[in-house]
């Protein structure tokens, strides 16, 4: 089995029992292989977020299975679901959600101790994903006294502190301004590829998407190949 994220027949429907549904996924089939960066182009309203909330098991699907790491999610207990969150995958939001009252090297650390990796290893880990993408001048400052940019490059390191099998962005840079979001995105790409990740990354830029392996579309609440 070499798909990291495997997602079949998923569909999503809103307010299914208030007769006012919105069937926003119509049977998803999609695949993520090992080590494979997959763009997903949406445009607004068509479930690009839904999508990544059920691959992430953020959200259910109201039908179809969903495997990260070729395990059916569906059947796991509450406690595996809660490990593979938190251990298999890494979330990348287009605002940072840094926690305000940390310094950016504590933002990328809390996660690894959370997950029991002593305090010693999680900061060398976390001044080495720093330095990646490089922020590591700024390891000691709060998210405010960081530039937007950077921002978003310390939320990357975070997203990926615990080594996830898997990482789901969700237009990672729509919140830069064009010259910032083209050099922050190549960062992202730059530590994707050197730490040999799946991911699957929803943007509105096409010329970023061309950078990816493949690119997909979300199209009527289905998954139809975009190059
Ligand atoms: P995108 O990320 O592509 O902009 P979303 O996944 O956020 O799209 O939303 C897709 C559609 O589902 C939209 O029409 C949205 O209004 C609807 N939707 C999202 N969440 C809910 C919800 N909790 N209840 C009802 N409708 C929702």
């Amino acid at each position: 089995m070499n798909n990291m994220l495997h997602l079949e027949g998923v569909s999503k429907v809103y307010n299914a029992e208030k007769h006012n549904e919105v069937n926003v996924l119509r049977g998803v089939d999609l695949s993520v292989a090992k080590g494979e960066v997959v763009g997903l182009i949406a445009p607004s309203g068509a479930g690009k977020s839904t999508l990544l909330h059920i691959a992430g098991m953020l959200d259910a699907a109201s039908a179809g299975t969903v495997q990260i790491g070729g395990q059916d999610v569906g059947g796991l207990s509450e406690r595996k679901r809660t490990m593979m969150r938190r251990q298999g995958i890494g979330f990348i939001y287009q605002f940072h959600h840094l926690l305000p009252e940390f310094t950016a090297l504590e933002n990328v650390v809390l996660p690894q101790l959370a997950n029991g990796i002593s305090a010693r290893d999680a900061e060398a880990r976390g001044l080495s994903l720093l330095d990646k993408v490089g922020v590591k001048n700024r390891a000691n400052h709060r998210p405010a006294a960081l530039s937007g940019g950077e921002q978003q490059r310390v939320a990357f390191c975070r997203a990926l502190a615990n080594k996830p099998l898997l990482l789901l962005a969700d237009e990672p840079t729509g919140n830069l301004d064009p010259e910032t979001s083209d050099r922050v995105f190549l960062a992202l790409m730059e530590m994707v590829r050197g730490e040999g990740l799946s991911a699957l990354i929803a943007t509105h830029n096409m010329e970023l998407a061309a950078k990816m392996d493949r690119v997909v579309r979300l199209d009527q609440g289905r998954i139809v190949a975009a190059n």
